[in-house]
Formats: C-alpha cells, structure tokens, sequence
C-alpha cells in the first residue's frame, strides 16, 4: 500500500471526472516543511506559530518571526504558505504570557488565539510586522484564528493598515496584495460566514474546534470523546452553510482540521463542495488516491439528495451510500 501510494507523489490531484482539489500540508515546525515536500504538498495550508513561543524562554521578537518565516519559505520553492496567527491558551500555554493572566476556569472559552493577541498588542504587532515582510520573499497568506465577531476582523485589518504604514516608513518591503483570512472554526463565525468572507481573502474550516464548540464537547476530555462525530447532522449543515457563503461571495474556502486528512471524510467533503484541504503531510497520498478514484459531480448530487433527510441519516450509511458512488 505505502509503495502504491508514493507512486501518487508526482500524480495530480484531480478527480476521475476531471475536477482538480489541491491538497496542502500543516505545519506545527519550519522543519516540517521537508515532510510536506517529500508528500506533494501543493503549499501550506495552515502553519502554527505557537511553537514559535513554546520552543522559546522569551517572547520571539519581530526579526525571530521573520528568520522563521523565511526557512519555511525558502524551503516550499515558491508554493504558498498560509501563516495563521498565533493560537495560544487551551492545551497550549507559554509561562511566560501565562504568569500575566488570571487562572481561566474554561480556558476553551476564554481568553485565547486573537483574543489574547488583541488584549496584548506587544505580542501580535511583531508577529503581523514579520508576516508582512515575509510576503515580499514568497507567496505568505496571513490567517486568523478564532474568529466570533466581525469587530476582531475590522480590528485586524485596521492594524496591518497601521503595519503597512510603519514598514514603509521603516523603508521595509512587503506585498501589499497579501491575501488574509479567518479560520471558521466558532459556531458564530460559521453563522456569519457570508460576511466575513465579504471581508476576507479566504476562509478556513478548523474543524477540530468548529466539532467542539457545536456539540459542546471539549477536545480534551476523553470522557465526551465517544460524541467527537464530525458526521454529526449539525456538523454538516454548518459545514454546507460555510462553504455555499463562501461561494456566494466567490471567496476561497479550505478545510484545515484533521476531518481534512482523514480518508473516511473525502467523499463527504467533496460532494459538499470543498477543493481545498489541508492536512498533516503524512495524510497527503492516502486523500489523493481517494481523490483520483472519486466521480465529484456524482458526489455532489448524491450529496444534496442526503441532505434531504440529513437529520435521520446514520453516519455510516452515510459513508457507505458516498462510497456506492464509485462503484
Ligand atoms: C482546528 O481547530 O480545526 C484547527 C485546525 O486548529 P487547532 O487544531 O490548531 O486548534
Ligand atoms: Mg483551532
């Protein structure tokens, strides 16, 4: 099976009826970006910088960033990297920001991703300044993290306005076109994707808390994992709903949480619409096969007909009724 697969390396994603999906790595270590390679990523859909700060005893300064963004980009050869901002609280704490906040009781719902960088500036404007320098080296898109209201996105593109005015000023290059998105991984956000994708470049699903926060299970209590269902009916209506907004506004949208490399999903993502998925680079070959062996427009009409009775309808006979399709 492995050798089956590493024969798919230089094959293109594209489905047997012709409909192109790119296939895009995570990264959580600039070092990763050989792994994304060797599998055939086509960029990086979803860098997290929160390794940046755990690996470090201090805050990574502005020139940190930087030196970090370029390795990565240096070694993708001209392919994108989306570079999300930084995502700290939860399962991921730096003792050195942790000391200055109060002991959350539900850290899930508390202070965490962009709202902890709102809240302290100190920390988020080095990481935007670099990430807009690093455009100038390659194709960078810059991500957004846990996004509930349309105010922390008018806030965030109002600072990198302010970035771009000081680095010009500072006589500091960047691409003033650098596309910038949110990840939809809040219910709210979800709701509203419309608008936010009126405001936006792209969006990305994160449905790993997207799962969380919907079905009221917290991603590290093993004792709710058995209700971690990413077929849960109110998990494909979002999804549905994400993904028709996002096209209504004719914005780019991609998956970036694990549902995206899991092979078991792939069918039930493409007839949903998705053409983007990013995923651990070790998942990459195992999507693609299943990509070439599927007919999309197939997958999409018997998609839309599940949809009729979505809430009754089992997850496996769900799968097992997408998997006729090829047949
Ligand atoms: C997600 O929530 O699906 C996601 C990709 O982000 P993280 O797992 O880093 O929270
Ligand atoms: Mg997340």
């Amino acid at each position: 099976q492995r050798e089956i697969l590493r024969r798919l390396i230089r094959e293109p994603s594209i489905s047997r009826d012709g409909v192109p999906v790119v296939l895009l790595a995570n990264l959580e270590l600039s070092e990763d970006v050989r792994a994304a390679q060797e599998n055939g990523a086509s960029g990086v859909g979803l860098y997290r910088t929160e390794f940046l700060y755990l690996n470090h005893d201090h805050l990574p300064d502005e020139e940190e960033h930087l030196a970090n963004y370029l390795a990565i980009i240096a070694g993708l050869d001209g392919l994108p990297l989306t570079i999300r901002t930084l995502d700290l609280g939860l399962d991921k704490h730096v003792k050195y920001i942790a000391d200055t906040l109060p002991a959350l009781t539900n850290p899930a719902l508390g202070l965490r991703a962009i709202r902890l960088c709102l809240r302290h500036p100190e920390l988020f404007v080095p990481q935007l300044r670099a990430i807009l320098r690093a455009s100038a080296a390659g194709p960078v898109r810059l991500m957004i993290p846990m996004i509930s209201t349309l105010a922390e996105v008018e806030t965030v593109l109002q600072m990198l306005h302010t970035a771009r005015r000081s680095l010009r000023r500072d006589g500091l290059g960047f691409d003033p076109l650098m596309p910038i998105g949110a990840m939809i991984e809040v219910p709210a956000a979800a709701l509203m994707a419309e608008t936010l994708a009126r405001r936006l470049d792209f969006l990305s699903i994160g449905t790993n808390d997207l799962i969380q926060y919907t079905l009221a299970i917290d991603r590290m209590d093993d004792s709710v994992s058995y209700l971690y269902e990413p077929l849960h009916p109110a998990i494909l209506r979002l999804l549905r709903g994400i993904i028709e907004a996002a096209a209504r506004s004719r914005t780019r949208v991609s998956m970036c949480g694990e549902m995206a490399g899991d092979v078991r999903y792939t069918r039930v993502l493409l007839g949903l619409g998705l053409r983007e998925l990013s995923m651990q680079p070790g998942s990459l070959l195992a999507v693609k096969n299943v990509v070439r062996a599927c007919d999309i427009s197939y997958l999409k009409y018997t998609m839309e007909t599940l949809f009729c009775d979505i809430d009754e309808l089992p997850p496996q006979q769900l799968l097992d009724q997408l998997a006729a399709v090829d047949q």
